[in-house]
């Protein structure tokens, strides 16, 4: 039955067309009909693409809004590793729906916004959740882009409709609380400069206002929480008192918070006993949850592409490499290429281990992602601080890469590139900090030539300092090299024995 009424547009099109082409035929001028036709048709696809646009906002049939609402897995703060200060500060501000009573004896005003602000993969989407069940509350997430659109209004209504879902949804739920959660909320948050689309503008303004409506005692209760990661992207409006009021911030986790990240995550994974997962939480610096995630889903994946019953510290270690530096690519080097790539990582790794000893964890020559070869460091202590000896350091074991080349061949090759870019990155940071013979300045003060004149004297200086550590270890490059090239890998234990041979040997 559905299909024969939709065949009957189709049958309609085609009859019209034979018969123009038989008005054609006879001799009839049909161009003024096929005009006509071409223009009504345009006409009806506008009107029924404006008519579903619209339809969205009312709410209450879109299918998006049914998607938002559908029942979201419960998760409790005990399933947040790490982010002990973050889990404590958002149960604190959760006191406005947990305890309503108390915040209206002390008179207290209720909060009606939580910003999370952090780097991607922290954990702020778990954080909303594990507050909605902690609250007892429903639960409502959508992204920033959700609610972008070309037609003025569409956004607007979609928020509208965001809240109407939550408070329907409180009720059949029957619940007291209703937490809206915004992911992304530059999107539609960003500083409204004159510049913007008038879009964006009447959706921010429609936050503004569902907010401005909200009160602590009506009910359900309504808590809005966003998150970003371009905190001051946002609009001076939205930040205010009243509004997104409470900002916490959800930051990388340091080493103990990765160790009890991976020890969620490693519940329903079979582990073989030598897995020290302090030792994976030391090697994945700077790794967000996400990644921490990935490292052991990956490494799973290893296991079970090897046939193994558990899953060993090889393949954690292969999949901290997947996750830092990308998929091994196929990239086929000669035998030149290899020997180059090989001295060049050679190069970081000699000074890094004479910089930082111990610190060198694994000198690999299979290609990832954009790199043919790659040193893994460990980090040997959280830092939140770097004295200038560090940064100075740090800059020499990039450039030992280019300095090794020129040793060796006389000529560097467009492999430093990238070292290159974390050299001056971090001489930005040291003008920066004040801590150049620039002196203290701000950056928009100082001229281009002043500053690539310091960068220039600060990168020779060092390349100097790297060639001279470098050259007295000459051996060290010849006794490494052929045993990289042949294994393809180092571990930073073997490497160090390959030192301290080479150490041993006869001048
Ligand atoms: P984005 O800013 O990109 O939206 P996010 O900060 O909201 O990211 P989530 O979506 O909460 O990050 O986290 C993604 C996944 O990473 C989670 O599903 C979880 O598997 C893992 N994860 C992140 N942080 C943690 C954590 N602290 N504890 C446990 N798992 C975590």
């Amino acid at each position: 039955m559905r299909n024969r009424t939709m065949a009957w547009p189709e049958f309609a099109i085609g009859l019209s067309i034979v018969v123009l082409v038989f008005l054609a035929y006879i001799g009839i001028n049909v161009w003024p009909i096929v005009i006509a036709a071409a223009a009504i048709g345009i006409l009806a696809f506008a009107a029924q693409y404006r008519s579903k646009a619209t339809s969205m906002t009312d709410g209450s049939g879109s299918a998006r809004s049914k998607s938002r609402s559908a029942k979201v897995q419960s998760i409790g703060f005990n399933r947040i590793g790490g982010q002990d200060r973050a889990k404590h500060e958002l149960i604190e501000a959760l006191d406005f729906l947990v305890r309503p009573e108390a915040i209206k004896k002390f008179g207290i005003r209720p909060l009606k916004g939580i910003l999370l602000t952090g780097p991607p993969g922290t954990g702020k989407t778990l954080m909303a959740k594990a507050a909605a069940s902690y609250a007892d509350a429903v639960f409502l997430g959508a992204s920033g882009s959700e609610f972008v659109e070309m037609y003025v209004g569409v956004g607007a209504g979609r928020i509208r409709s965001l809240f109407k879902d939550a408070r329907q949804l409180a009720v059949k739920e029957k619940k007291e609380n209703a937490i809206i959660f915004i992911d992304e909320i530059d999107v539609i948050g960003g500083k409204r400069e004159g510049g913007q689309q008038k879009e964006y503008d009447q959706t921010l303004n429609q936050l503004l206002t569902e907010m401005d409506g909200l009160y602590a005692d009506e009910t359900p209760r309504i808590l809005i929480m966003a998150a970003t990661n371009r905190k001051e992207m946002l609009d001076g409006a939205l930040l205010r008192p009243g509004r997104f009021d409470r900002h916490i911030q959800v930051d990388l986790p340091d080493k103990k918070g990765r160790q009890h990240i991976l020890e969620l995550h490693t519940q329903n994974k079979p582990l073989a006993d030598e897995v020290q997962l302090e030792k994976i939480a030391e090697e994945t610096f700077g790794f967000s949850g996400a990644q921490l995630e990935s490292v052991l889903n990956e490494g799973a994946i290893y296991a079970m592409r090897e046939e193994k019953e558990q899953i060993e510290m090889r393949h954690l270690s292969l999949a901290i490499d997947k996750v830092m530096m990308g998929e091994k690519t196929d990239r086929e080097t000669n035998q030149e290429e290899r020997r180059r790539v090989a001295l060049h990582e050679l190069g970081h790794a000699i000074v890094a281990e004479l910089v930082r000893p111990g610190s060198v964890s694994q000198v690999s020559l299979s290609p990832r992602g954009q790199a043919l070869g790659y040193v893994r460091h460990q980090p040997q202590q959280e830092k939140y601080l770097y004295t200038l000896p560090f940064l100075e350091e740090q800059i020499m074991i990039s450039l030992g890469g280019a300095v090794a080349e020129e040793m060796f061949y006389g000529h560097r090759s467009t492999g430093s590139q990238g070292d290159f870019d974390q050299a001056l990155n971090i001489v930005e940071t040291m003008v920066n900090a004040g801590l150049t013979s620039l002196g203290i300045v701000k950056m928009k003060h100082v001229s281009i030539e002043a500053l690539s004149g310091e960068m220039n004297t600060i990168m020779e200086q060092l390349t100097t300092r790297t060639r001279q550590m470098l050259e007295q270890h000459r051996d060290t490059f010849q006794h490494s090299l052929e045993k990289l090239i042949q294994d393809e890998q180092l571990s930073g234990d073997d490497f160090r024995c390959l030192i301290c041979e080479s150490k041993q040997l006869p001048a």
